[in-house]
């Protein structure tokens, strides 16, 4: 496995194995990975000659200072997994190599970003949207692989792509999650024993309010429920529970088409902020 910290070293590499006609799956990530990157990782894998996995904690994505310090950062372990997922190419740039310079472009990704994430993470869109651009010109990948953990991610990110005719595929992937339901994520390893015991009543709540959606319950009383059921955990803060469209994001107040409609929500539980959500 070669790992790069340079943006030329990196590109140089890639393009030496692109012109020897090697196809580039790549999988952007901030490290701290777990079994739910690894599995992007394997997807990569099964459909492309050479995987590229990037580490980079994404600074003008984070809107609050002390997430961003709090963000575990373990290269070393990182690697060790990576290794053994028989990944080919690891770039992990320092902020100073991605960033000389603040960049001075904005994304407005419209209605996509003022709901949800957008909606209480002001700026972190952008952020994404830069770094994720910047990634895909430096690794030039066929296929790029995101999970549908971060659904209005995947939706930002395809209209990125869309709209600035980048040259590659989207592929989403499913959510990975830990034998009682909790979503796979970087941040479960901040949970205290009591949190990470109660972790699992965010995906129990979904399953229960997709349930309701599917009994022909309004959006509104699903959304009440949600609220009555975290008020019996108040460990739970509930920022925001959505009932959308999958394809648009926009609140959706019965479900109609099947297959098309996302519960997305967020809560902090101790401390720290979790996301999950359930499509169907
Ligand atoms: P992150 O390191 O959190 O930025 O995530 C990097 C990529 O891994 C993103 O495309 C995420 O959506 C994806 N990812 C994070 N958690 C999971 C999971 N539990 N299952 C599948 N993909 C995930």
């Amino acid at each position: 496995m070669q790992i790069f910290y340079a943006i030329a070293e990196a590109q140089e590499y890639l393009k030496t194995q692109q012109k020897a006609g090697k196809t580039i799956g790549f999988v952007p990530t901030m490290g701290a990975l777990h079994a739910g990157h690894i599995s992007l990782i394997e997807s990569s894998r099964k459909d492309n000659d050479l995987t590229v996995c990037s580490i980079f904690v994404n600074p003008t994505q984070f809107n609050n200072p002390e997430d961003l310090k709090k963000y575990p950062r373990t290269l070393e372990k990182d690697c060790e997994l990576l290794e053994a997922a028989q990944c080919d190419v690891v770039f992990a740039p320092t902020a100073e190599e991605m960033y000389p310079a603040l960049p001075k472009l904005k994304f407005d990704f419209g209605t996509l970003e003022t709901v949800m994430e957008g909606k209480f993470r002001p700026g972190h869109f952008n952020g994404v949207g830069i770094v994720v651009s910047k990634l895909f010109h430096i690794v030039k990948p066929d296929k790029a692989y995101f999970g549908l953990k971060d659904l209005q991610q995947v939706a930002v990110i395809r209209q990125m792509v869309s709209d600035l005719s980048f040259d590659l595929t989207i592929v989403p992937c499913p959510t990975l999650r830990e034998a009682d339901g909790l979503a796979m994520s970087s941040r479960n390893m901040r949970l205290s024993a009591e949190a990470r015991a109660l972790a699992p009543h965010i995906h129990q709540l979904l399953e229960l309010a997709k349930d309701k959606l599917l009994n022909r319950e309004s959006s509104a009383h699903t959304q009440a429920f949600a609220e009555d059921y975290f008020r019996k955990y108040p460990e739970f803060e509930l920022e925001y529970l959505e009932i959308a469209d999958f394809d648009t994001l926009e609140p959706i107040s019965q479900v109609n088409v099947p297959g098309k409609t996302a519960i997305c929500m967020a809560a902090f539980l101790g401390g720290v902020r979790l996301i999950d959500n359930i499509v169907f």
